[in-house]
């Protein structure tokens, strides 16, 4: 039988009893949009991630662009950021992160990844920040893969510089830097509950954590059209709620997050073990002060035969996925509207190298065993 990236129905067999019953509850109340689900979710995650606010919103990307437009209004007084305004990010994640700095009207500035982490060198962003400074205005670091960044270091530039930090922690709930969840230690930590994520639900579903008043209460109106008042608003908004439904189901599931999470790391752990002597491939770096989340174990595939190996893997039956196969600087979307910072060397042969392998907290030691022989047949 084939071995899928994540097997979501085991998952929910396992939850099944808490995730009925709570779909059950809303069918019973029928309250599908701010239903009292929404708020007691938000409560129970301000509680877990170690914010005083959160607000559920419709995705993880919404999330991203609430937080930043509410950046806009609160630091500029205006509904968007400028063209000239800058926001330093990462090329190497997905694509969202990068849209969402020009959806509210700022330029990403794209800056290169540490190949060991996958995640942005803060060495160059201080080099940059040392250098050009002037009109930057944030920092929107990726924990990519369920790793943290380097938050101290962030923090400090941040500080420093003046600058906001919005954590997109998409890939990451649950991960900590030293003793702290991240989402908990920029201005603002953006979730995604998309179904594949460590913490998904049935469909999309987002929520963006801060100790920030003044935000949270701008991303509240944000969400709902641009006012407290629907029906007399005050900012350019959305509708970009998150629904009652998904609330309950994410609700049902987070008591299972750290377990699950755990479960991965566990994966990760036999996965390290035995494949640690192939010399054809470099396994994912846990570096110290983070507690890895593995959304995904993704190995860099040396000399470049990692489309070989992915297509020797799908003839047995293993699915793999490359994330991400283009670097943002790269597509369409970003030419001419991104500033290129350097070079993005890193990021431009990890979308060469890169493959993720099954991982989910239910995949069996067999399963792991089969992947890593046929891995080693290669
Ligand atoms: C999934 C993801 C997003 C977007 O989340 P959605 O809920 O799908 O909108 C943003 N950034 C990263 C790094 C992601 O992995």
């Amino acid at each position: 039988m084939a071995i899928p990236m994540l097997d979501l129905k085991k998952q929910y067999e396992y939850m099944k009893e808490d995730v009925d019953a709570a779909i059950n509850r809303c069918l019973d109340h029928q309250r599908w949009i701010f239903g009292p689900e929404v708020s007691e979710l938000e409560l129970a995650v301000s509680s877990y991630i170690g914010t005083k606010y959160c607000i559920g919103v419709s995705s993880g990307t919404e999330a991203l662009v609430l937080s930043l437009r509410a950046l806009a209004i609160k630091t500029k007084g205006q509904e968007y950021f400028d063209r000239k305004d800058k926001i330093i990010t990462t090329p190497f994640t997905f694509t969202a992160t990068g849209d969402a700095i020009l959806r509210a009207g700022a330029t990403p500035v794209f800056i290169d990844i540490d190949p060991t982490t996958y995640n942005i060198d803060t060495n160059i962003v201080r080099e940059y920040l040392d250098s050009h400074s002037e009109n930057v205005v944030g920092i929107v670091p990726v924990h990519l893969y369920g790793q943290s960044c380097q938050m101290d270091e962030i923090m400090l530039l941040a500080d420093k510089y003046n600058l906001f930090v919005v954590e997109d922690v998409a890939q990451a709930f649950g991960g900590k830097w030293k003793d702290r969840k991240l989402g908990s230690i920029g201005t603002t930590g953006c979730f995604s509950f998309f179904p594949s994520k460590n913490l998904g639900g049935f469909g999309d579903g987002g929520m963006v954590a801060t100790d920030d008043e003044e935000i949270a209460e701008l991303i509240r109106m944000l969400l709902r059209h641009g006012g407290k008042d629907k029906y007399n608003v005050d900012h350019i908004g959305y509708n970009a709620r998150l629904d009652t439904l998904q609330a309950a189901i994410i609700l049902a599931k987070l008591k299972y997050i750290d377990e699950f999470n755990e479960g991965r790391r566990k994966v990760a752990k036999i996965y390290n073990d035995t494949l640690k002597d192939i010399e054809e491939i470099i396994l994912p770096a846990e570096i110290s002060d983070t507690y890895h989340v593995y959304h995904q174990y993704t190995i860099w595939v040396k000399n470049g035969k990692r489309d070989e190996l992915q297509r020797y893997l799908k003839d047995r039956g293993i699915s793999t996925m490359v994330y991400y196969p283009v670097p943002l600087h790269k597509m369409k979307v970003f030419n001419k509207r991104c500033i290129i910072y350097g070079s993005l060397k890193n990021s431009e042969k990890a979308v060469e190298s890169v493959l993720s392998l099954p991982i989910d907290p239910f995949l069996e030691r067999n399963s792991i065993v089969k992947i890593v022989t046929i891995l080693k047949d290669f």
